[in-house]
């Protein structure tokens, strides 16, 4: 997402104007997935056990209460129904979640506040019943445990299941233990950053347990149902991320959008970022309402008034073929004018909230018909676009933040800018289609979205110079990019005191240890490869983990692939790059207090030596 920029205001109410979108009949389409599996299923009953309630390492203190272990996550069909008017789930509102075990399990666990501390914003849900593979199962939800506890997920210790920024907890128990959760702060005040710990974390894993163990190897499908009014979570910077009310005007709808945690505030789901099942969304909602989701829209079927439409109700059904992790799942409704474009043989979908002034929604347009031409300039850093779609939607709540939800990137507030539109569309490749393996490496894909910006400056300047046909025009785009390093890597003060690689909650989305300097670090692994072996490492990432996830050994040895010089002291070398820029916290201030090693050219001592030659 792009940096966290503190509270925005709307304007005055502006006229809704609307046009619709025509779209074919519904057609039904089954998941690719197999009903049974063949592998061995060898475990007998004593050996099964409860899958682990999160996927977090042992001692995380970045949203240990998340994930879920003993199976995968294959295919979710989600089919909302949704009343715009009162803002609930209504009677008929499921989802189902295809999933395979990885173990035999005796039960396992998945991620879901129905409710929480925020009573006017917050989600209000109940669960109706939960089925497994056709049949009843039992369900509760229980309290998070830290990672790692050596007595088990059940531990009846009480500071086992406490909430904080730092681990170990500390707080009010001097609690020694690491922390269960990530605190729900309620306001973005530095003042409160610490005011959550040592406190319960809420019970927001709903654990269930079916009729009878289901043996590893097995595909199982689970069937939640539930109602209520949807919600969003509070973080642990104190910001808000989930389902936003959308009330321009009243009873518009809801607009989703949910980094890094918050999709747990409308749909239970595996919550994790590596966790990236595929998708079919098949949601009801008031006739007149439209619908957004990820990948391609396959029609729509209206259906007659009855007792909970009494004007009528029309099902949307969007699908993904490609999986979608937690965070990027994108499910909002109300009025929008939706249409699209097809550009290149590829979709783009624009949506904007149709309450917005006609004069917004052009000045919007206008940006948002930069996407495909943004889509090609970035594709010949990251290699082909990895999806069959794109799109963008532009929705009324001041959600303080933008989001690379997949395909379908959120504009919060009613406007939309050039310079995020670059950073969010790249994260189409890095984050949504590469996505990190844990909250840790939030750093990596923001990065490289961040490098998307210093990417367009760069662009804008080679324009000015004569375009990239020129050699003048090649010269301003390597100055350009030259001179942000310079900028960036001159600052001082607090700049270099995060590792990348170790954030707290607190800082996730706002720092620099986030955004500008592993941005910058970029630039600088640039000028190391140089600049076409850096385009191939890219390329070669996106090959070897699209439709997964990464982790930071995967990332570095990546790129090592790519060094000119594959000697053992240039390798050394380039390990110790990555560990100043990514791994390591320094004092306050320059000079010294920040990475030595950089790029040829670039200001820093240089990356050859030290036996590393080119
Ligand atoms: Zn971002």
């Amino acid at each position: 997402m792009a940096r966290y920029r503190g509270p925005r205001y709307r304007g005055p109410l502006a006229a809704a104007t609307s046009l619709t979108l025509a779209v074919g009949v519904l057609t039904a389409v089954s998941p690719a997935i197999a009903a049974t599996s063949t592998a061995a299923a060898t475990s007998t009953a004593a050996s099964c056990t409860a899958g682990a309630h999160t996927l977090a390492p042992p001692g995380s203190r970045l949203y240990p209460e998340t994930g879920n272990g003993g199976y995968t996550s294959l295919h979710t069909d989600v089919h909302l129904v949704y009343d715009a008017t009162t803002n609930r789930f209504l009677p008929g509102n499921h989802v189902t979640l295809t999933d395979r075990a990885t173990q035999c399990l005796t039960s396992f666990s998945l991620d879901f506040e129905r409710r929480s501390v925020n009573t006017t914003a917050g989600p209000d849900m109940t669960v109706t019943s939960v089925q497994v593979n056709g049949r009843p199962a039992s369900f509760t939800f229980a309290q998070p445990t830290y990672p790692g506890d050596p007595h088990g997920q059940n531990d009846p210790d009480p500071l086992a299941h406490q909430a904080s920024e730092v681990n170990p907890v500390g707080g009010p128990h001097h609690n020694p233990l690491p922390p269960a959760c990530t605190p729900e702060l309620t306001s973005t005040k530095p003042a409160t950053k610490e005011s959550g710990n040592g406190t319960p974390c809420p019970a927001n894993k709903l654990v269930i347990t079916p009729a009878a163990p289901l043996r590893g190897g097995r595909t199982f499908r689970v069937t939640v149902a539930y109602t209520g009014r949807p919600g969003v979570h509070n973080d642990g910077d104190g910001t808000t991320e989930g389902w936003f009310r959308s009330n321009q005007p009243k009873g518009d709808g809801g607009f989703v959008t949910t980094e890094p945690v918050g999709t747990e505030d409308w749909m239970p789901l595996n919550d994790y970022p590596s966790a990236k099942p595929t998708y079919d969304f098949y949601d009801t909602v008031n006739a007149g309402k439209t619908v957004l989701a990820n990948g391609i829209l396959e029609g729509t079927r209206t259906h007659p008034a009855d007792a909970r439409f009494p004007r009528g109700s029309v099902t949307w059904h969007w699908h993904s073929a490609a999986p979608v992790a937690s965070y990027l799942v994108e499910d909002s409704v109300g009025s929008f004018d939706l249409t699209e474009r097809t550009v290149s043989g590829m979709p783009f979908y624009q949506a904007q909230a149709s309450s917005l002034s006609a004069a917004q929604k052009s000045k919007n347009l206008a940006i948002m018909d930069k996407q495909p031409d943004i889509t090609r300039f970035e594709s010949m850093f990251s290699g082909p676009f990895p999806f069959t779609s794109d799109g963008v939607v532009v929705g009324r709540p001041s959600a303080s933040f933008e989001e690379e939800m997949q395909t379908m990137i959120t504009f919060a507030g009613g406007t939309i800018d050039t310079d995020t539109l670059y950073h969010e569309n790249m994260h189409q490749w890095w984050g949504d289609h590469v996505t990190e393996a844990g909250y840790t490496m939030t750093f990596y894909k923001e990065g490289l979205a961040t490098l998307a910006e210093f990417l367009f400056a760069a662009r804008k300047a080679q324009g000015k110079a004569g375009g990239p046909g020129t050699a003048a025009g090649r010269r301003a785009f390597q100055n350009s990019l030259v001179a942000t390093f310079a900028s960036f890597y001159a600052s001082k003060d607090g700049f270099w005191t995060v590792a990348p690689s170790n954030p707290t909650a607190w800082g996730l989305f706002s720092g620099s240890s986030t955004y500008d300097r592993p941005g910058i670090a970029y630039i600088a692994l640039r000028q190391i490869l140089g600049h076409p072996n850096f385009t191939r490492a890219l390329e070669q990432l996106q090959r070897e983990y699209g439709g997964g996830s990464i982790t930071e050994p995967q990332l570095e040895a990546g790129f090592a692939r790519w060094l000119p010089t594959r000697s053992a002291a240039c390798r050394q070398r380039l390990g110790q790059f990555f560990t100043e820029w990514f791994d390591t916290a320094y004092p306050r201030g320059g000079g010294t207090a920040r990475p030595q090693l950089t790029g040829p050219g670039l200001a820093g001592p240089g990356f050859y030596g030290g036996g590393c030659t080119r």
